[in-house]
């Protein structure tokens, strides 16, 4: 990968740009090296490090979609919550911004996952989720991590245990923080709701720079408003998480369709029993103007040697049966699926390419009036080498207020995963992302605050929220008045 990474030595490097202090009257940093002249307000004593270091904040500057640059003025590696405590009360008062940046990922790899730039902070200071990056405890029935910790992490020290987080996102690599910040969906939905459902309590550091516990009882308000709230309360430091009992094994039933009504029909037969603990669907746009057709891969799950019978799993469906695949592997190498493919499409060169996602919830009703408009406007070249998923869940399994969903009992996530072929210039498929969100929102969706759709207005926010608008501006004003959090998803600007 060509972007500048936060290895070790950026770090050290960083050290010696360490910022002794803000200068207000030019609104810059002062270094130890680089003492500017002018009104110099101290930054307060840091367990961690406050870096003005270019190679840190350039890592810090874009994020996986490749679509935004927004450099800060600083980086913050903090030590623990306290520091980010410190931060924030110091940026109150300068009038800086802050953003938490999940700086997950693989190896040297780290960066926000993020699209569109919402872990962003153009001039202000970005907090490096990396440094909270330990596992505090795993009992039986939950654990309590980091916010910085990844998903693969938490997953391999749970199975150490016999156990594994209920929902777990498709690529794993991403920090709990971040996802549960946004929602965090994935093959489980239909039975868990989102990450942020599994989360039994939060240690969140407010934007008015207090360190509270947040749990459904205890200040349930900041609880429900910081998981999936899309960062504009608090930075959260700490997650208590549900984990479950871990099968050995897994079963996968890839199933195709050429026509959609039966696809949608299999689909939502499989979400009324739940027979399968793991439900997903694709859309396989083909070339030529040739109708797509659709996937659905449903993952059973054993213990020992002897997998279920396939008969009962498959009754009453009516994929293309001779295309039918049935395979096995081990639960943990299902949990991994998508590292093979993220290896490959780095080596390719596509993950440092523009990705302009298009994130969507589409009420069930309104589906296949959607993807009868819209796919016939999507070809291979814009998916790439990624892919298109398109599946059902209950939208009462997600209960926190602003996770917004359409308003009826089931809806589709529709989750244009854009891989395209490098040299692709982005801006097509961006004005076509805002034509196609516009569309959805005219039949009832709404949008997974991830994903890359320009031109998003204070009234759109609004539409999107709905009746939680004033949840949201309630509890913004309660723990962020000065709006000092997360402006990178443009909620408020
Ligand atoms: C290959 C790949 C696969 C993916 N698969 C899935 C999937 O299966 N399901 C799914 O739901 N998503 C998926 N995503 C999207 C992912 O959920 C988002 O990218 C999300 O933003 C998490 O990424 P992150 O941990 O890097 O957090 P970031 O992108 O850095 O942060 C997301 C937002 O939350 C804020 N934030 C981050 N941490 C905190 C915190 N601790 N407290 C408060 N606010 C915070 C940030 O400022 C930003 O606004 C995938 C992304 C990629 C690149």
């Amino acid at each position: 990968m060509n972007r500048p990474h936060l290895s070790r030595r950026a770090v050290l490097t960083g050290a010696a740009a360490t910022v002794i202090g803000y200068n207000t009257t030019t609104r810059s940093w002062a270094t130890a090296e680089s003492p500017a002249s002018g009104r110099l307000v101290p930054v307060p004593p840091l367990q961690g490090t406050l870096t003005t270091n270019p190679a840190t904040r350039a890592a810090f500057a874009q994020d996986f979609g490749r679509l935004t640059t927004t450099t800060p003025y600083a980086v913050l590696t903090p030590a623990g919550a306290q520091d980010i405590a410190t931060i924030i009360n110091f940026a109150r008062r300068n009038n800086l911004k802050v953003a938490m940046n999940g700086q997950s990922g693989t190896g040297t790899d780290l960066e926000s996952h993020s699209n569109y730039g919402q872990a962003g902070v153009a001039g202000g200071i970005s907090v490096n989720a990396r440094a909270l990056n330990r596992i505090h405890a795993i009992t039986p029935t939950n654990a309590t991590v980091d916010a910085g910790v990844t998903w693969a992490q938490l997953t391999e020290a749970a199975l150490a245990h016999g156990l594994t987080p209920p929902c777990l996102t498709d690529y794993l690599h991403l920090s709990v923080g971040g996802t549960i910040s946004v929602g965090g969906i994935g093959s489980t939905v239909h039975k868990y709701g989102l990450q942020a459902d599994t989360v039994e309590a939060i240690e969140i550091v407010t934007g008015t720079g207090r360190v509270l516990t947040a749990t459904p009882t205890c200040n349930a308000d900041l609880f429900h408003g910081a998981l999936a709230g899309a960062g504009q309360i608090g930075i959260i430091t700490r997650a208590t998480l549900k984990l479950v009992p871990a099968p050995e094994n897994a079963r996968v039933f890839t199933l195709f369709y050429d026509d959609l009504t039966t696809y949608l029909t299999d689909q939502q037969t499989l979400l009324n029993d739940g027979r399968f603990p793991s439900q997903v669907g694709e859309v396989l746009v083909q070339p030529n103007g040739q109708p797509p057709r659709y996937k659905i891969e449903a993952v059973a799950h054993y213990n020992g040697t002897t997998p279920p019978d396939p008969a009962p799993l498959l009754a009453g469906l009516t994929p293309v049966s001779a295309q039918t695949t049935i395979t096995d592997t081990t639960y943990r190498d299902y949990t991994y699926r998508v590292d093979a493919f993220a290896d490959s499409i780095k080596q390719l060169g596509y993950w440092d390419a523009p990705k302009p996602w298009l994130s969507l919830f589409l009420p069930a009703t309104r589906t296949r009036a959607f993807l009868t408009e819209t796919l016939p406007q999507l070809t291979p070249d814009d998916i790439g080498q990624g892919l298109l998923l398109c599946y059902p869940f209950h939208t009462g399994k997600l209960t926190h207020p602003l996770a917004v969903t359409p308003a009826e009992p089931v809806a589709y996530l529709f989750d244009l995963l854009a891989f395209p072929h490098p040299g692709t210039d982005p801006q097509p498929a961006l004005t076509r992302n805002r034509r196609i969100y516009d569309r959805a929102v005219q039949l009832g969706a709404k949008r997974y605050p991830v994903g890359a759709i320009p031109r998003m207005t204070p009234a759109d926010w609004q539409t999107h929220y709905g009746p939680q608008w004033a949840t949201l501006t309630t509890t913004k004003n309660r723990y962020d008045p000065t709006h000092t959090l997360t402006p990178g998803q443009n909620i408020f600007p």
